[in-house]
């Protein structure tokens, strides 16, 4: 539950200052602790996993070169996907 923390954050801060302004300065007496209770919300908020989750990693995906691999029909060899022309031997790929 990270979320809901820090909203409490914000909104335990945002009432703090607010009531300081409203007051011009003398509201910091009775605000202080709500602006220190936000901070410390946001602090555990940001701090803490969501929900226990295990951080999502982005696994980067396959590869455009490992996946597209094709081999020469002629000598073997691995050449790319795309190329009409064995870069090896030379055999022409392109169908006529
Ligand atoms: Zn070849």
């Amino acid at each position: 539950m990270r979320e809901p923390l820090v909203m409490l954050g914000v909104i335990f801060i945002v009432v703090g200052v607010a009531l300081t302004f409203v007051t011009f300065g003398i509201g910091i007496i009775c605000a202080w602790p709500l602006i220190v209770v936000g901070l410390i919300l946001l602090l555990i908020g940001a701090v803490l996993p969501p929900d226990g989750r295990p951080v999502v990693i982005h696994q980067p995906p396959p590869s455009e070169a490992s996946r597209n691999k094709r081999y020469c029909t002629n000598c073997g060899r691995e050449i790319p996907f795309d190329s009409n022309v064995c870069p090896y031997c030379g055999k022409d790929f392109r169908s006529k």
